[in-house]
């Protein structure tokens, strides 16, 4: 598989992959290390093209990137290719790109699944059990049975990551600001839901810190905004919070509305892990930061996933999905409140 990769040359930080016809947008930030205020946050949108073997990058910010000593300008698009060097802003921060076949993610791009399942263990990390090792190849295969989106056409890297590539990509953006994005969930579990992302690289909920509760205070604050701004937010109820367990990488707040009226909600872990306390309110997420000044996460939340199905609304429970969508229709006459 040909992966493309953008290369400080001064190893300032790690080669950033440049997945195929994605923009990826960089400037001063944590993924690049670069703290120069005349770096704007958003200098340079970067679109690899593995088929033609060059990388088109767009000068966003004010001051000038350049190729070879060329400067760019601003709105200007100009060809990067394996060889030629292009400078950030202001001549400075000098990179090249590499497009390099990556044999070893071969196996691992056919067996992964195709919407991420959130795993059992409490790290949300691969663990060393193989009993487990087996227990998630077996999830993988499953999700992969319920296959959703075609054939992974992103060209990225591990699927984990994914959330990384859609953070970048401006048809995918509903909302950006200086400290975080706002994306469209790619498999909507309903009517209306969104991820909210913070620029910086946080993996986790694991990772944060009392440091984080601006951070973390600003993601609920903007998830209120986007719901205030639904259209439909007088007849629809919705709640924020983060998956004990997440499946994929870089923290993220899912905003959703409690329809739960989508073909992407397809299965039982699907339901628990937004019915169940496997989804921890925000709310509680910000008094946990404050207080201890990091998320605890109660042992053995990766068995409510397994709970039999009930109705979030009026606890009814139900033998099969199916079943649970149909009678989620009796509800949605009712008028839900907005929380
Ligand atoms: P979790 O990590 O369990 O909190 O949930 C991850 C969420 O990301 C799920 O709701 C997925 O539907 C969603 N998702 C998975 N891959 C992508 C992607 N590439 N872009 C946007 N959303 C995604
Ligand atoms: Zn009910």
């Amino acid at each position: 598989m040909l992966r493309c990769w953008l290369l400080s040359k001064e190893g300032i930080h790690k080669p950033i992959q440049l997945p195929n016809l994605h923009a990826v947008v960089l400037g001063r930030g944590p993924e690049t290390t670069i703290k120069d205020k005349k770096c704007s946050r958003q200098q340079v949108e970067l679109r690899a093209d593995y088929n033609k073997g060059y990388v088109k990058v767009k000068q966003l910010g004010l001051n000038p990137t350049s190729i070879d000593s060329a400067v760019i300008g601003k709105g200007n698009e100009v060809k990067l290719k394996p060889g030629q060097q292009l400078h950030i802003v202001n001549a400075q921060y000098p990179y090249t790109v590499q497009f390099k076949q990556d044999l070893s993610g071969m196996q691992r791009e056919v067996k992964r699944p195709r919407e991420p399942l959130p795993v059992n263990n409490e790290s949300g990390q691969a663990t060393s059990s193989n009993a487990t090792k087996k227990n998630e190849r077996e999830e993988a295969a499953v999700a992969d049975s319920h296959a959703q989106v075609p054939k992974n056409t992103e060209g990225s890297g591990h699927w984990n990551q994914g959330l990384k590539v859609s953070m970048q990509d401006p048809t995918m953006q509903v909302y950006k600001d200086e400290t975080v994005v706002v994306i469209k969930d790619k498999y909507p579990k309903a009517r209306y839901h969104w991820l909210v992302l913070p620029w910086q690289s946080i993996p986790n909920l694991k990772s944060l810190r009392k440091e984080h509760c601006d951070l973390v205070r600003h993601m609920h604050n903007i998830g209120e905004q986007m719901i205030r701004q639904c259209p439909h937010s007088d007849s629809l109820r919705f709640r924020m919070g983060y998956h004990a367990i997440p499946s994929m990488s870089h923290v993220h707040l899912h905003v959703i509305s409690q329809d739960f009226d989508s073909p992407c909600l397809k299965n039982k872990k699907h339901w628990n892990s937004f019915t169940t306390d496997y989804f921890i309110d925000s709310k509680d997420v910000l008094r946990m930061l404050d207080t201890n000044g990091r998320v605890s996460v109660k042992e053995g939340t990766s068995e409510l996933l397994k709970l039999p199905l009930r109705c979030h609304m009026c606890h009814k429970e139900l033998s099969t999905v199916p079943a649970l969508k149909e009678h989620l229709k009796t509800h949605s006459e009712c008028k839900m409140r907005t929380v």
